[in-house]
């Protein structure tokens, strides 16, 4: 096995082995471009040492080896007293880790060659400036000492020369800084800094090595759902220097405009400066562009690389640079990152490049992206004053008024105040104030802590820890950098898409993309905004070669209408429960208290008219398409007031004598329907089977619609679904009483109305006897909410709330089952079920409506198992329909 490749050896695509920058800085080494030598350790050394504690056996010979060529090439030694060869030791994952592990730069300069370095740099400021580099950085990440420390004399070396100012210290004060940092180094650790330059090597590789085990990247693996046993390779380059003067110098760039794709000039660059210098901010950078007054041979031949790279990767890339003295060395290239909005733009520009085709164009975006360009947001034209920034914790623009706790925000948001709750983090007791208000704002926790768990749960706008927000709960205050006060009733403006927090009120406009979905806003408008034309030219990729239909949860006519707008191929899940609510609650109460069969046959018969209106407006919606309805299923004591509330209210008139006949009917009912699990209990098919006459009412609804919308020239297409069965035994029953039912209708009407009948599977019962459940059922849809309560055994009313958050820092999950699919083990029940039931009924038309019919990872495996359609709420419609593109293109 081979543990070290030269940069000469490798290639982009062995990632895994060489990480991200080693197989990059190999690629651009074999396409010519200047790159300081170097050579990568590979991520299986890694691997090896972190399993048995100890580097592998022939890694020592191989670096040995590496280091010798690296060497003989440069003309010079690590190290070497008169001339020293530096190296930078970095490290580099497969997937970029930030904040795993810094770079330590200047390796082999020691009290000897630091002289020598001088000499031949002719430059004494700048070899001492690097040697105190090499101590500070190796003593804080290869040492583990208090990074502070150094600052700390750092800056009382310029306050004692009277400067703010590092260019202001000459070679003298920097030679004392270094003896300081050489003190810091033996007080802390009880050893010299190391002057061999071998062993600031391997000490420095070693370090790398250990830093995959930090607990912060580990932390960041687990949230980004990383492996934990890839290891991380290490990148020992030689070194080039931006900090020798001033024809030298430092810079970042992309190779397009990374928040709009428009091809140009984006970077920055720093005179006289090392990498580090650029990331802290120390000076000032300039605009790239400025680089061509400066050194136009540099700066023409890095134009010249860039599109090299562009070409090359296909992509746009980002890259870091140096210039030592006139001469430009590349030091990282990777595929950058970008806005969504780029990433659909960058897309069809490459297209309409030649560089990439279409089904790639696709794979360049993603369900999430779209998404994020769908909410409303700021406007970007105003002018707002930020006051933080966090982060980006669930996307949406809010606005509201300041408050700093849960009662108020319930409170202010009865009396129809609009308010954003600011906590320093959030906990359970916190849920109904981030249910009233617009928005949630935490100085503490990150993108898995209980403020941003749950309100992504709820769609709702969430910065989370903003920390240089100082929040004052107590004082009901937050004081910001600069000493801005916000108290409570102070307006501000959050935005969860880049976790900015302003001060007042930002306006919000609606999303283009959004407009255009609506039919507002048309691609082909001659002022159609940029975004909507590669929006608009990418969905008509994904609808060209997506396999799976998407279909929309809806349950009236507004809904139907606008999930058809954004592309619903028809309707997945009517629930029917909805329908009940309002004024027609009423209704069901009389039904539920009915005693005699002529008191419910009454109350069945006021229901039908209205139920049948809806099917109607609902099936007129959707003309040509079809549209699951399925009947009733959530247990009654749903439609009935509260116990609690009820209780107290007959209790009062009991004390006043005057109590309400009904409202003693009612608290009986009550209390007779009352479960102690009624998720588990009186609800979906075991309601058609025990109350006589409802699912009846409701298939003669669905018929009758069906029939009048044939009369009316239509064409409805109405499949009747029943809820939660578990054995064909209960479809069965319920099946023969629909059909007598429809038969009824057709003949009564003379038309033929050609409805299906199927079932949810969401019960494990019900997908362990798959096979069975097809003899009598025309389509199945997988309920996959309530099984994978069932599945997992955990109630899907409560569980995000309370122990999900543990659950998800603990690493058990990355993401909620509820929220994307757990492939193992609800998904593998999915899977068995379709293949049992096509086994049946060869014909079985197979969908989902599940929340997971509209999340990105999900679509995919309802693509792979072979469903025919998904479900989901119309807003995520167009997120569907990119990803089920993407998952077969
Ligand atoms: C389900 O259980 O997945 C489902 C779609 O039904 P509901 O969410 O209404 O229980
Ligand atoms: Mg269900």
């Amino acid at each position: 096995q081979k543990f070290v490749y030269d940069f000469t050896e490798g290639n982009k695509d062995l990632k895994d082995l060489l990480g991200g920058k080693g197989a990059n800085l190999a690629e651009m080494t074999n396409l010519g471009l200047p790159v300081p030598p170097g050579f990568t350790i590979t991520t299986e050394a890694c691997k090896v040492y972190l399993e048995s504690g100890a580097e592998p056996a022939a890694l020592r010979d191989e670096v040995s080896a590496h280091l010798d060529a690296l060497e003989q090439r440069m003309g010079k030694k690590l190290g070497q007293a008169d001339d020293p060869l530096l190296v930078s030791v970095r490290s580099g994952a497969k997937f970029s880790m930030p904040g795993m592990m810094d770079t330590v730069l200047n390796i082999g300069l020691s009290d000897a060659s630091v002289v020598g370095l001088a000499a031949q740099a002719g430059n004494e400021r700048f070899a001492w400036d690097s040697y105190r580099r090499l101590i500070q950085m190796f003593g804080k990440t290869v040492l583990g000492v208090d990074g502070e420390l150094f600052e700390d004399a750092l800056e009382d070396a310029k306050r004692a020369k009277g400067t703010h100012d590092d260019l202001d210290l000459d070679a003298a004060d920097l030679r004392g800084l270094v003896e300081q940092f050489k003190a810091v180094v033996a007080k802390e650790t009880g050893r010299d800094f190391p002057q061999d330059p071998r062993e600031q090597m391997d000490l420095a590789v070693r370090a790398v090595f250990d830093s995959w085990n930090g607990e912060r990247a580990k932390l960041y693996r687990r949230q980004e759902r990383i492996p934990g046993d890839l290891g991380t390779a290490v990148n020992i380059c030689s070194m080039v220097f931006g900090n020798l003067g001033s024809d030298s110098g430092t810079g970042v760039a992309f190779t397009r405009d990374p928040a709009t794709g428009h091809q140009g000039v984006y970077g920055d660059y720093l005179c006289n400066a090392q990498g580090e210098d650029v990331v802290a901010g120390i000076r000032n950078t300039v605009p790239l562009a400025e680089l061509e007054q400066l050194d136009k041979t540099s700066y023409d031949q890095l134009m010249q690389i860039m599109e090299t790279l562009e070409t090359h990767y296909k992509d746009l890339c980002d890259i870091e640079f140096t210039i030592e003295r006139g001469k430009l060395w590349m030091l990282q290239t990777r595929v950058g990152k970008r806005t969504a909005a780029a990433a659909f733009r960058i897309a069809t520009q490459l297209v309409d490049q030649g560089l990439i085709d279409e089904a790639e164009a696709l794979q360049r975006v993603n369900g999430a992206q779209l998404a994020q360009l769908m909410f409303p947001r700021f406007d970007e034209k105003a002018k707002a004053e930020r006051i933080g920034w966090g982060i980006a914790a669930s996307p949406g623009a809010a606005v509201g008024k300041a408050v700093f706790d849960s009662y108020t925000a319930v409170k202010w948001s009865r009396s129809g105040e609009k308010v954003i709750l600011i906590r320093r983090e959030t906990n359970p007791d916190d849920l109904n104030g981030m249910i009233a208000a617009e928005g949630i704002l935490t100085s503490r926790g990150g993108k898995t802590s209980h403020a941003a768990v749950v309100a992504r749960g709820m769609g709702k706008t969430c910065v989370c820890g903003a920390e240089e927000l100082e929040v004052d709960t107590k004082r009901r205050r937050m004081t910001a950098p600069g000493g801005v006060v916000v108290e409570e009733g102070d307006v501000i403006s959050i935005d969860g898409s880049s976790g900015k927090v302003y001060l007042g009120k930002v306006p919000v406009v609606p999303s283009p993309v959004v407009e255009y979905f609506e039919g507002r806003m048309h691609a082909g408008a001659d002022d159609a905004d940029e975004l909507v034309r590669a929006v608009h030219r990418i969905m008509a990729y994904a609808d060209r070669v997506r396999r799976l239909r998407v279909r929309a949860n809806a349950d009236n006519a507004e809904d139907a209408s606008r999930a058809r707008r954004f592309g619903a191929q028809g309707i997945g899940l009517c629930r029917t429960e909805h329908m009940f609510l309002g004024e027609r609650r009423e209704l069901v109460e009389r039904l539920i208290l009915a005693d005699t069969d002529s008191e419910r046959d009454k109350a069945l018969s006021a229901l039908l008219p209205l139920q049948r209106s809806d099917f109607v407006e609902l099936l007129e919606a959707m003309d040509g398409l079809p549209v699951t309805v399925r009947l009733l299923d959530p247990p009654l004591h749903e439609f009935l007031p509260d116990i609690t509330e009820l209780s107290v209210r007959v209790a009062l008139a009991e004390a006043r004598k005057d109590s309400n006949e009904n409202d003693l009917r009612l608290l009986q009912a009550v209390h007779k329907l009352h479960e102690q699990n009624p998720m588990l209990g009186l609800r979906g098919v075991r309601l058609g089977l025990v109350i006589p006459g409802l699912f009846a009412m409701q298939v003669r609804a669905i018929a009758e619609a069906a029939a009048e919308r044939r009369n009316a020239k239509g064409d409805p297409r109405a499949e009747i679904m029943i809820p939660l069965v578990g054995t064909v035994q209960e479809l069965e029953i319920v099946r023969d009483e629909a059909e007598a039912v429809i038969a009824e209708v057709e003949a009564a009407t003379g038309t033929e109305l050609s409805l299906t009948l199927g079932t949810m599977i969401e019960l494990p019962r019900a997908a362990l006897t798959a096979a069975q459940i097809a003899e009598a059922a025309q389509f199945f849809s997988f309920g996959t909410n309530d099984l994978t309560q069932t599945v997992w055994g955990f109630s899907r009313d409560d569980v995000e709330a309370s122990f999900f958050t543990a659950y998800l820092e603990k690493g058990i999950f990355g993401v909620s089952p509820f929220e994307t699919i757990d492939k193992d083990g609800v998904g593998s029940l999915v899977r068995s079920a379709v293949e049992a039931g096509r086994a049946t009924r060869p014909d079985l038309k197979l969908g989902v409506c599940g929340e997971h019919g509209g999340d990105p990872e999900s679509v995919h495996f309802f693509h792979e198992v072979g469903l025919d359609y998904v479900s989901c709420s119309p807003f995520r419609i167009p997120v569907a329909r990119l990803e089920a593109g993407r998952a077969a293109a």
